[in-house]
């Protein structure tokens, strides 16, 4: 038999809380000792805080690597733009060798 961590009294391991190990009748008596109660919230709030700044970063990166794509379709934009310019000067050159012969 394990001993109640507030009252002293033997209780079966079942019925003691598992963080604080007080006995079913001292849960429902009082809170949880204030310590265990903060060092657990501490540890969720430390973990939350670790998964919430490793998903800012996550964005962070995705967001700088979708602006380097948009400046990259930005430059392909341009170069094509170019090419096509060039391709219908090319074309109208052409046609203007092959009118006097029509
Ligand atoms: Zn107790």
């Amino acid at each position: 038999m394990a001993k109640c961590t507030r009252c002293g009294e033997d209780v079966s391991p079942f019925q003691r809380d598992i963080f604080t190990g007080a006995c079913r009748r001292c849960q429902r008596a009082g809170a949880r000792p204030a310590s265990l109660g903060c060092g657990t919230l501490l540890l969720i709030a430390l973990i939350v805080g670790w998964v919430t700044g490793s998903m800012r970063s996550d964005i962070r990166d995705m967001s700088r690597d979708l602006s380097d794509l948009e400046d990259a379709v930005e430059r392909l934009e341009e170069a094509s733009a170019a090419q096509l310019e060039e391709i219908r000067e090319l074309s109208e050159a052409l046609e203007a060798d092959s009118l006097p012969e029509s």
